[in-house]
């Protein structure tokens, strides 16, 4: 990923990945925090697109 593509979104915020599928309809579009369940708690593991689910591992 290159940096000069990052917006600024100010507050400290991360930047969001986004679906890299060019067939996907969200394609270009913001990926959805993905979880895990672990000892009865919910760890974030990745971004996930929520129509291809394309998964980017954090
Ligand atoms: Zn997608």
């Amino acid at each position: 990923m290159s940096e000069k593509h990052l917006r600024r979104k100010g507050q400290g915020e991360t930047e969001r990945p986004i679906c890299n599928n060019k067939r996907c309809i969200n394609y270009q579009h913001d990926l959805l925090r993905s979880y895990i369940r672990k000892n009865e708690k919910f760890k974030p593991n990745g971004w996930e697109c929520p129509d291809c689910k394309f998964k980017m591992w954090d």
